[in-house]
């Protein structure tokens, strides 16, 4: 089989890895992909584009494939699934306007309300003094969230009180002008819940549970980011909370696909929170979590590509999904300021300015008995060192019978990687110290 990745982060990379591990005939061209991925079937095209669908189909007139697969936002907003498909080429990953569940938090919230799946309570605002006389008359705390895509995870401002909710809608007036709007919505506790599933249109196949550590300071203090790190299976997974997502999350999912006549093949992720009164939804992400795929598609152990063929082809509800059962964790490292005690130093990563194209030293020395390392912003220099590209840089994730063992498996490893500004969470799949209750 002939696969093309559209992806370049670390997810990308996991996804490339699960269709060479699962079929040993597999070859991948993963783009525009991460050059410093080595692997004798997997050949990075650093020359296609996310954005523009352009040179990719200018390659695949050159270079056939089986099926292309397109697991980033970027290029499924644009419709590359819905370009490619026209030019006849077998793609998975939903049309655009699939994709806006992701891509508009409204229009997400809306079919959540239309279909039945449970979610909190939420108005949207184009005017921001509308939108802070509602948070004053909200006898609960809120979340405020721009309306558009933003790239670090920065676009929703979970408030502990009114003040921080009204001050986080002044900021988004300022940075956002003519184009502000804004979801209000209830602030849910409990803990939360990465479901995953890949769809063929019809059926559903659900994916292992995952949590992913999205805060940017150990203990979750800071504010929210793209992820630091994850855990599969989620600590409360059990066959009683995989029954409850079925029915309350996946079957009024698929009826409302169908009944809202959307194109949607390829993985689903929905942002969960486990509540005192059962799952709700918080966000529906038309792609694989990154930094979740890390820890969940290396555990896979059926014929990925198999599977893709069995969505192409509508009969997702014959196939069944193997694992290995292992427990992982994945730690992020970042690229943080280059001198922490400069008082004028940038922050780093994420929230601030930060120097790339640092050397990251002690990638060959990662164990794999005990440990995948996926490269998300990492790319070679003139002289063909890997140096960092970027916020998230790489994904080290170990594994292990139990949850505690892949934690010490994934620091461990950790402990053989460098560079200059590197920062890491210390606390991935720790149990938290403190549980908040509001
Ligand atoms: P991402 O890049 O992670 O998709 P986003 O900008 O799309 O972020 P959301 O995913 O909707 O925004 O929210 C980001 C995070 O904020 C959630 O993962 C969750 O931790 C928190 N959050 C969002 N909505 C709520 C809510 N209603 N109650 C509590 N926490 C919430």
């Amino acid at each position: 089989r002939r696969i093309l990745v559209l992806d370049g982060t670390g997810r990308g990379h996991a996804v490339c890895e699960l269709f060479t591990r699962t079929d040993p005939e597999a070859v991948v061209y993963y783009a525009p992909g991460c050059d410093v991925v080595e692997h004798d079937r997997i050949v990075p095209v650093g020359s296609l584009s996310l954005t523009n669908p352009r040179p990719t189909l200018e390659f695949l007139a050159r270079n056939p494939v089986d099926l292309v697969f397109v697991s980033h936002i970027d290029a499924l907003s644009r419709g590359f699934v819905e370009i490619l498909r026209a030019f006849g080429h077998r793609v998975i990953g939903p049309s655009s306007e699939a994709a806006a569940l992701e891509a508009s938090k409204e229009r997400g919230k809306r079919f959540c309300l239309d279909h039945g799946l449970p979610t909190a309570a939420h108005r949207s605002f184009t005017d921001p003094e509308a939108a802070k006389a509602y948070i004053r008359s909200l006898p609960y705390a809120c979340v405020v969230k721009i309306d558009v895509l933003t790239p670090d995870g920065d676009g929703a401002v979970v408030c502990d009180t009114e003040a921080e909710a009204t001050a986080a809608v002044d900021a988004f007036a300022r940075a956002y002008g003519d184009a502000f709007k804004v979801v209000v919505e209830e602030r849910l506790t409990g803990r939360e819940l990465s479901v995953f599933a890949l769809l063929d249109g019809e059926s559903a196949l659900l994916f292992p549970t995952a949590l992913d550590f999205k805060r940017t300071l150990d203990q979750d203090a800071g504010g929210n980011c793209d992820g630091m790190g994850s855990v599969a299976p989620h600590p409360a997974a059990s066959e009683a909370l995989q029954q409850e997502i079925r029915t309350v999350l996946l079957e009024p999912l698929m009826r409302g696909i169908a009944a809202d006549g959307l194109d949607y093949t390829g993985f689903v992720y929905l942002g969960t929170m486990m509540t005192d009164d059962g799952l709700k939804v918080i966000e529906i992400n038309a792609r694989f979590g990154d930094s979740e795929a890390e820890v969940v598609l290396p555990s896979v152990t059926s014929d990925f590509g198999a599977l893709c063929e069995a969505v192409l082809d509508r009969r997702l509800h014959l196939a069944e999904l193997r694992t290995d059962g292992l427990a992982r964790c994945s730690v992020a490292l970042t690229q943080g300021c280059l001198d922490p005690a400069d008082p004028q130093a940038p922050p780093g990563w994420p929230f601030g300015a930060f120097e790339t194209g640092q050397e990251v030293h002690g990638l060959d020395a990662v164990d794999p008995a005990e440990a995948d390392v996926f490269y998300a912003n990492l790319r070679r220099d003139a002289d063909g060192r890997p140096v960092t590209s970027g916020g998230r840089v790489v994904h080290v994730v170990g594994r292990g019978t139990t949850a505690d063992e892949a934690r010490r498996a994934a620091y461990r490893q950790v402990g053989h990687i460098s560079f200059r500004g590197m920062r890491h969470r210390d606390d991935i799949g720790a149990e938290p110290a403190v549980v908040v209750h509001h």
